[in-house]
Parts: C-alpha cells; structure tokens; sequence
C-alpha cells in the first residue's frame, strides 16, 4: 500500500479548485479542499500536510492572512505553502507572499507540468520526513523500553545493595544509612527512638552439631519472626553473623524492652517443634539520649546485650 499524501487547496472558486486537482490528479496525493480562509485553518489542524495550494484572493481572510496564521502555530508551522493567484501578481504581492514564509509564489496562467514538477518535490520531501519521524518515534519507543528495563536493574540493584541475602532483613550498610536518619528524625520531631541488639545464643553450637544449613533455617526463622512482630516504621537488619539489630521509631525503652520480651519468647517457643534444637536469644535494648550519636546508642546497646550474655542469656537487659 502507497502511504497517502495529504495536499491541500485552497480557493474560493469552485472551478480554480477543479483545475488545481485536475493537474495533480494522478499523482497520489489525498487532495483535500477548502473555500475560505477559515475552512483552510480548521483543515490544517486536522491533517498532516505535505504541502498546501493556496488562493492569494479570497473574501473574508485573504491568502496572506491564512498563511501567516498558520505560520504561527506550532502545529502547522512546517507545512510548505505554495501560493497560486491570478490577480495578484504585482511584485509588492509577490513579496508580501514570501514574507508570509510561502516557499513559492505561482502566477496563472502557468505550465501544468510546472506545478507538477513543483509540487513532486513536496511529496518527497514529505516522505521523507515520515520515514524520519517513524525513525525517531521507533527510537522513543526502544529508549523507553530499555529505560524502563534500567530503573527495573536499578532497583534490583539498589534492593541487594541493602539487604542480607539469607535473611532478606536489611544488611548492616544499609542500616547504618538508615540509622543516623532515623536519629535526626527523632531529634527534629523530639519523639523517643530506642533501638534492640540482639544475639543468638549458642549459635555456634548449632553450626557445629546440624550443619550449616541449619544454623541458616534458625537465622532464617528467627528472621521471619522480627518481619512478624515488628511495626513497619521499625528496621530490622541483620547485625553480623548471628547479631540482629532493629531500631523503633516513637518507642521508649520500656516498649522497645516490652516488644524484645515478646520476641524472645516466641523464638524460645519455636525450639519446641520438631527438630532438637533449642532456640534461645539475648536482648540489649536502649533508649536514645540526649548525648547519643549513631555510635554511641549502639555501643550502649551492644553493652546490654553483652549484660545479657553475661546474666545467663535468652534474656532482656534494658540499659
Ligand atoms: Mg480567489
């Protein structure tokens, strides 16, 4: 299928118009009419236009006026004009139609093969910038695509970037961001924030008696239990190797203590099911003072838990 070439003619005369598109008739252009100035806007705005034949003289909006009107407006500005008058042949006209931004100013009586000759480079030349428009919107479209791929990698990314593999909790970088953050926030808005450290007790002695792929189905469980009893202002993230750490927003320490406690005993539960194993857990739980920084809330919080440890573990210290 031959793609259609939209040209429009322009003339208040029935009989111009029938002349215009006698000469053109073979040449593959979908020939679009209009009798007036106004008739001429409207249809520019509807089509693409390779290129527009048009009446100098016309009641109403001459010629010069629609062609600068279209001129105007972005939509339409690129569409070549040719004018073709009979009357207006004066070289003053002939200026003012070219001061329009009319690529040619033909006066009849003219060479039919003339026009034809003219009016086939404009066919060209609109082919052309179809091709070159399919182009650029093809290459829109795959830069859209291959965009939208990228945001996708990067969120991959950014989602490995901060989080422990095993635990799929968030790893220590990503906490420590979130940490001094959640610090400032805290400061800024005065509400209390504490923070829980805690340690699985004896892990060792799990690695070493069932296997590494044990001690990871504890890590994982006790992983899956913080996911279900923290709030989703709380971060929880996985510390070192059996060490998790979770800091609570708008939470005192006598909460942050109350909600460790429960932790502790539901992990302490789970040693009943099926396997041997007995699950335990220290808790180090602190509340952020007025002299804390990031460090120090941590280092605070390290020694409850180590208190804990130290009192006979699967225990909450609050400092
Ligand atoms: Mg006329």
């Amino acid at each position: 299928m031959t793609e259609k070439v939209p040209i429009l003619v322009v003339d208040d005369l029935p009989q111009n118009i029938m002349a215009l598109e006698a000469v053109i008739a073979d040449m593959g252009f979908d020939v679009i009419t209009a009798s007036s100035g106004n008739d001429a806007l409207r249809l520019s705005l509807k089509h693409d236009l390779a290129l527009i034949l048009l009446d100098v003289q016309m009641p109403g909006m001459n010629g010069f006026e629609v062609a600068r009107l279209i001129r105007s407006n972005p939509k339409t500005n690129h569409f070549p004009i040719i004018f073709v008058t009979a009357g207006m042949k004066d070289l003053l006209s002939q200026i003012e139609g070219y001061e329009t931004g009319a690529v040619d100013y033909l006066i009849k009586p003219f060479e039919p093969i003339i026009l034809r000759s003219k009016v086939k480079v404009f066919r060209e030349l609109y082919l052309q910038r179809k091709v070159i428009e399919r182009f650029y919107s093809n290459l829109e479209q795959l830069v859209e695509e291959r965009t939208s791929e990228l945001k996708e990698a990067n969120a991959t990314i950014s989602h490995l970037a901060a989080t422990d593999e095993l635990t799929e909790l968030y790893n220590r970088r990503y906490f420590n961001d979130r940490l001094s953050a959640a610090i400032s926030a805290a400061r800024r808005h005065s509400y209390h924030l504490s923070m829980i450290m805690i340690d699985l007790d004896h892990f060792k002695k799990v690695n070493d008696t069932y296997g590494h792929s044990a001690g990871d189905l504890v890590l994982k469980t006790f992983a899956d239990l913080l996911r279900d009893m923290m709030r989703a202002e709380d971060v929880a993230a996985r510390w070192g190797g059996e060490e998790f750490i979770i800091i609570l927003p708008h939470t005192p320490g006598d909460a942050a203590a109350a909600l460790a406690e429960r932790i502790r005993a539901a992990f302490e539960q789970q040693s009943d099911r099926a396997t041997a194993i007995v699950l335990s857990a220290s808790f180090g739980v602190v509340q952020l003072h007025e002299s804390d920084d990031a460090d120090t809330l941590i280092s605070r919080a390290d020694a409850a838990l180590y208190r804990a440890k130290r009192e006979g573990r699967n225990r909450v210290v609050v400092e």
